[in-house]
């Protein structure tokens, strides 16, 4: 099984909004540009909402056969790990295998020697094609490296031989990933973590290391946009350079978790991926369900009540809904609108607090964050909620396709 050169991520908290997802997908296959359709979501999720993977399994399923969409799609097991995968088994294709809580765990000492022994030839000043300036390295630094993140690849070569042994090595795709995690890692720390992954023989084709800067849920990237830039390239060129060196599927690509609404790095990406003619898998933070919330707003009436009720009871539930999310948000509690202001709001009014668009005077950061981990609050709702996505199901599929196609998409992908 082969991943294309561009997939996107699209998380859906509900499984409600399959087909208007494709439908940005649709459009792009329109402009030529071929994106991979990859549903993703975690055993968190799940949890929280209360559905099943089946649930996922079907949304694709019948969005891809609504549209007679004739291109792969997959259906992503995210940020799995041995506990819970076997879940996950009959329904998905594509396993994002998270060993980031293994970082920092110290590997077997002689693992780590033999490891060091095998990348000597790579000490003194590496040259990689794309970096402008040369990489200089130390035994000491291998073997550093090999301490804090050899445990992790070889926790990921478990997982996949356990997947590889219920569905076969030819039935699903790999990615691996460590962005859930405090320390950023270097290129030289990705350089020879491609190279354990290799050694672990994962024939993973994405991988998703974390980067410097916030990436919080929902929002803009946080941090140097210039120093973003020139950590990706380097990451995208020790990519193209591990596949060569140490014989890792020739379709490795980059995995941008939290990946949505990053509008602030696309540009910078884009040429990046244009410069490489490297390909990439973005994954978005399940930000559908926000424009779920804006569709509802929008529609007026009990759609407008049950946007400013979520948005009251996430207030008073703040702490709750953010704990499990806790490293990737970032609210201030002084610019969250007081709920009685909110209960004057038009469906207007609400929209343009929470959709992201930097540009209008009411766009409110704080306001989305919050109700970006407030998914919760609806999915207790029940049927309240799951009457009124249905009710407003036209409102609602033409902000989710404008949000991928419009704001990602097209930044991206066909600047
Ligand atoms: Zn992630």
């Amino acid at each position: 099984m082969i991943l294309g050169k561009y997939s996107f991520g699209i998380g859906d908290r509900f499984s409600h909004q399959g087909k208007p997802q494709l439908a940005a997908l649709i459009k792009a296959k329109q402009q030529g540009l071929d994106i991979t359709p990859v549903w993703n979501k975690s055993h968190r999720e799940h949890t929280i909402i209360g559905t099943t993977h089946a649930d996922t399994r079907k949304e694709a399923d019948d969005a891809v056969a609504a549209y007679g969409w004739d291109r792969p799609y997959l259906v992503d097991a995210d940020h799995i790990g041995l506990n819970n995968v076997d879940e996950f088994m009959e329904y998905s294709d594509f396993f994002t295998l998270d060993v980031a809580d293994y970082i920092g765990q110290k590997a077997d000492e002689a693992d780590v020697e033999s490891f060091v022994q095998k990348y000597k030839k790579y000490i003194g000043t590496l040259a990689i094609d794309g970096i402008d300036e040369t990489i200089d390295i130390s035994e000491e630094q291998i073997a550093s490296i090999a301490d804090k993140s050899l445990m992790a690849v070889q926790q990921a070569g478990r997982i996949y031989r356990h997947i590889a042994k219920v569905k076969g090595t030819d039935n699903f795709i790999t990615e691996v990933s460590m962005d859930e995690t405090d320390q950023p890692q270097t290129p030289v720390e990705m350089l020879f973590i491609l190279a354990a992954i290799a050694d672990e023989g994962i024939p993973a084709q994405t991988v998703a290391p974390k980067f410097t800067g916030r990436f919080n849920k929902g929002v803009d990237y946080v941090g140097d946009v210039k120093g973003f830039a020139k950590e990706f390239e380097e990451d995208v060129a020790v990519v193209a350079f591990a596949v060569r060196e140490f014989g890792l599927p020739e379709n490795l690509k980059l995995s941008i978790h939290s990946g949505s609404d990053k509008f602030s790095i696309y540009a910078p990406m884009a040429d990046v991926l244009k410069k490489f003619d490297a390909g990439l898998h973005i994954k978005t933070a399940g930000t559908t369900w926000l424009e779920e919330l804006i569709g509802l707003a929008l529609a007026g009436g009990e759609g407008l009540l049950i946007a400013k009720q979520a948005y009251a009871e996430s207030l008073s539930r703040m702490d709750e809904l953010c704990g499990p999310y806790q490293s990737v948000i970032d609210i201030k509690k002084a610019k969250l609108p007081d709920p009685q202001e909110v209960e004057k709001w038009s469906g207007e009014r609400f929209a343009s607090a929470l959709r992201h668009d930097q540009s209008c005077k009411h766009y409110n950061n704080d306001l989305r964050q919050l109700l970006h981990v407030a998914y919760k609050v609806a999915a207790e709702m029940g049927t309240r909620f799951y009457d009124a996505l249905d009710k407003h199901e036209d409102i609602i599929a033409q902000n989710v396709t404008e949000n991928i196609y419009e704001r990602h998409i097209k930044p991206l992908f066909l600047k």
